[in-house]
């Protein structure tokens, strides 16, 4: 059985699933988002007036703007339209190439695709699972356009390296190489010494239910730090703005609302993910030897989206299945994996990027498993899910050497 259908099994028998994968166990919300919300509706009840948004979002764009340290905000639907707004405003031909770590979210890197343009994998840092910055640099052309970039799990891609490397390069005719940072994972993270989110040309974030903060289940903002590429944005998100072409990606008033308090919550939510995260490696540390536990670094805030594990080397992406199959069968709990490799996840990204070679992120991508992480899991939530954890890979490592399949 694979790990698909024994999650499906597990998620149809609601009373014996204990705890869903991480980043599936959603936003934190209380009565203060309720009562914006609420505030939001009751403000819009007068029909002259109708449901005006323009105050909300404005005042949500504007504290996001400060919150980050960005120059404008803007509000938008999602990430994935924002990542599709950020490729649009690049005009690329099937020329360009776009470089993007091979661990990715699989969206992440239709954005390229979806713009027409090539997608060029390159490897990760496999401590990090950050870009690797000398692999980026190895993959720069004459073509390369724009780097994406991701801040995988909730701590941030060396920034200052990355704009050193785009800075040494050009594109022959269109200049300075752009880059675009994926913060879809690490709102309120830190890099040396300031917020994520005012660095390289666009960010992008998601307020979806999965994330640190979030809006009603969907949402996003883009923070760009160029007027005229903000100008450019605003028309694409509203229609053109009688400029040029434009859809609706807008984000709506009790959304923001909504967001504005998540926002000011969002140091305290990040705080107590990261206690709980802490907490979580100093009792598995003693498993260091033998795993890879999420490591922190000098001058990062790591805010910990999501609690990567990266088993030993050499094992097959068959036997960490098995480990989460384990995990799910004996002890409910569901681990993710975030993320392999971008084309095992989707053909058309597959046939896109066919013969390009990534033997780390391969590595990688069949050895990393999430261990689910909220900050509201109390002390007994924690201590259960290190001991299924604890356990199932000592029957694995126990099991060395047999056939898994035969095991069954
Ligand atoms: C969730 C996520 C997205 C997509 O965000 P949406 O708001 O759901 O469109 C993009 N990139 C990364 C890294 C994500 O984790």
């Amino acid at each position: 059985m694979d790990v698909i259908s024994v999650s499906r099994e597990a998620s149809q028998n609601q009373t014996q699933l204990v705890w869903k994968g991480e980043p599936d166990l959603g936003g934190w919300y209380t009565e203060e988002e309720v009562e914006a919300a609420e505030t939001a509706i009751r403000n819009s009840m007068d029909w002259r007036r109708g449901f005006l948004p323009h105050q909300e979002i404005t005042s949500f764009e504007t504290e996001f703007a400060a919150f980050v340290g960005g120059r404008r905000a803007l509000a938008i639907n999602g990430a994935g339209t924002g990542l599709d707004m950020a490729m649009r405003c690049l005009d690329l031909s099937p020329d360009d190439e776009v470089i993007s770590c091979a661990l990715n979210f699989p969206g992440t890197h239709l954005a390229v695709l979806g713009q027409g343009a090539r997608l060029t994998l390159c490897e990760p840092d496999p401590v990090t699972l950050n870009i690797d910055v000398a692999d980026l640099e190895r993959k720069i052309t004459t073509n390369t356009r724009a780097i994406l970039v991701t801040h995988m799990s909730g701590l941030a891609a060396d920034c200052n390296a990355i704009a050193t490397v785009a800075a040494r390069h050009a594109h022959p005719v269109h200049g300075p190489i752009k880059i675009i940072y994926d913060v879809a994972r690490a709102c309120g993270a830190t890099y040396d010494g300031h917020r994520l989110g005012a660095e390289g040309w666009i960010n992008v974030f998601s307020f979806q239910r999965k994330k640190l903060m979030t809006t009603l289940g969907e949402g996003g903002m883009i923070v760009c730090s160029d007027d005229e590429t903000s100008r450019k944005l605003d028309q694409l998100r509203s229609f053109g703005a009688g400029e040029g072409w434009g859809t609706n990606y807008k984000l709506t008033k009790v959304q923001a609302a909504v967001g504005r308090v998540q926002l000011r919550r969002l140091d305290s939510m990040n705080a107590a993910r990261v206690r709980r995260a802490r907490l979580r490696t100093k009792a598995l540390s003693d498993l260091a030897p033998i795993v890879q536990l999420p490591t922190e670094r000098e001058g990062y805030d790591h805010v910990y989206y999501l609690y990567c594990v990266v088993l030993p080397d050499g094992w097959t992406r068959q036997r960490r299945d098995h480990l989460i199959i384990e995990m799910l069968r004996k002890y409910n709990v569901e681990c993710k994996v975030a993320n392999g490799p971008t084309y095992w996840e989707n053909r058309l990204i597959r046939r896109f990027t066919e013969g390009q070679r990534l033997p780390l992120a391969e590595s990688i991508g069949s050895r990393v498993i999430c261990l689910p992480l909220h900050p509201l899991m109390t002390d007994e939530d924690d201590e259960y899910i290190t001991s299924a954890f604890r356990d199932c890979l000592k029957l694995e490592v126990a099991r060395r050497g047999c056939d898994l399949e035969a095991c069954y």
